[in-house]
């Protein structure tokens, strides 16, 4: 139980060949949520680049809102549902280099996307259930411009810096702007009837948005916070980018990142009232700010690199905080996982272009097997010259999109050695 709840986190559809036909360079989004009706509406800008001559479609994750598009505010486009993905014709081809606006009304229910509690709204993972975005093409990152309608007196998160909060007709019109690229299931937000806990007005200032929810508990939920924070700094060689980092605290199951926030249940986190050892949602959740937010996986045959390193990471930190015998057992755990996988049948190469039978295997391979390799990476190089591609990997791929091919490069370049067996035997296969 404790290891599939080690696995929560990032619930990814299945790989899609999606054609690079075009590139989203900004979002500009702006939404209000309805607490009364659990619906949302909003308008959206996606500033695009046509990638190719001819391009006459824009293809992005299928979702349950009622559509309304042009282009450049002025063309209207026909929006359809096709194979489960929004299907934008445009009204004229268009030339590679290209850059046009998809003006977007929208509104309905985003059933997977929201989650409405008690005066308070939250995405989960479905975040292209409440906006048009692409939840398969993690390597497309864009800048993001978002605002958020609220009921007067709330809290709320949302990618990037809050710029700032107007009062509009006893509605509180709250504005963020996000200037680092990043993929579309990072684009969550949370508001309403929260309280908000600061834990640290430091720099990075670190928050908790709860409800009903005693400070003192929250303390002691999040009071090792600040010290991951460091911990991953110091492995990954690279300061955390925003000026503030916030949890929130949601009642029930949640473990998913956004992209300076996190949404975390009670369920998962709440273990660490009765044993101090259970703070792996905090730092695997976190840890995601370096390995997959900042450093991300060009697509999701490469999972394994954010997910693998927000699993191993979390074991690093671990053994930092607790001792050896805490990594000992998360490796334990995860081999066990990996074991079962291939006992059933199942056992592919890290960066899997294929199909997988289920999602359980999926994670055995994504998240398991992902860190089993990691840590024999660490133990075949040692200490110095593994911590070290750690740095370099991060540090050279910060912002930008990583295959295994970009790992390789930076273990070999720590450690001037031929990693090519190694990488074949565990990663691409032969
Ligand atoms: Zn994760």
């Amino acid at each position: 139980m404790r290891f599939v709840l080690l696995l929560v986190g990032l619930v990814v559809a299945w790989p899609v060949a999606a054609a690079e036909t075009f590139d989203v360079l900004h979002h500009e989004v702006r939404v209000r949520p309805d607490f009364a009706t659990k619906t949302i509406a909003g308008t959206q800008v996606v500033r695009f680049r046509s990638l190719a001559d001819g391009l006459d479609t824009l293809s992005f994750t299928g979702n349950a809102l009622r559509v309304t598009a042009s282009v450049d505010g002025a063309a209207l486009v026909g929006a359809t549902i096709a194979d489960g993905r929004w299907v934008f014709r445009l009204p004229r081809a268009m030339r590679r280099g290209q850059v046009a606006r998809l003006v977007v009304s929208f509104a309905g229910a985003a059933p997977k996307g929201l989650v409405f509690e008690g005066g308070t709204v939250s995405t989960t993972y479905s975040t292209c259930d409440a906006m048009i975005c692409d939840l398969e093409r993690p390597g497309d990152k864009a800048t993001l411009d978002f605002e958020l309608t609220l009921p007067t007196g709330s809290h709320a998160v949302a990618p990037g810096r809050l710029r700032d909060v107007r009062t509009v007709g006893g509605e509180q019109v709250w504005r963020w702007r996000e200037r680092r690229a990043m993929p579309a299931y990072l684009f969550g937000f949370a508001g309403g009837a929260f309280e908000r806990h600061v834990l640290d007005a430091g720099r990075p200032s670190l928050a908790v948005l709860a409800k009903d929810v005693e400070a003192a508990k929250v303390r002691a939920l999040f009071g090792d916070t600040r010290a991951m924070l460091s911990f991953f700094e110091g492995k990954s060689g690279v300061k955390f980018g925003e000026p503030s980092y916030t949890q929130v605290l949601l009642a029930g199951s949640a473990a998913q990142e956004a992209v300076a926030h996190s949404t975390i249940g009670m369920a998962e986190i709440d273990p660490i009232l009765q044993d101090a050892h259970e703070d792996w949602v905090i730092a695997h959740e976190l840890s995601h700010q370096w390995w997959g937010n900042a450093v991300t996986c060009a697509d999701w045959s490469e999972l394994w690199l954010n997910e693998g390193f927000a699993v191993f990471m979390t074991a690093a930190w671990k053994e930092a905080k607790w001792g050896r015998a805490d990594y000992e057992r998360e490796l334990q755990l995860a081999n066990k996982r990996w074991m079962a996988a291939k006992e059933s049948g199942f056992d592919v190469p890290l960066s899997w272009k294929g199909a997988y039978p289920s999602l359980k295997l999926k994670r055995a391979m994504a998240y398991a097997k992902a860190v089993v390799f990691l840590d024999t990476l660490r133990r075949e190089l040692g200490e110095r010259a593994f911590w070290r591609g750690v740095r370099l990997y991060t540090r050279a791929n910060w912002g930008g999109v990583v295959t295994a091919r970009d790992l390789q490069r930076a273990m070999e370049q720590s450690s001037k050695r031929d990693l090519s067996h190694l990488f074949v035997t565990w990663v691409h296969g032969s």
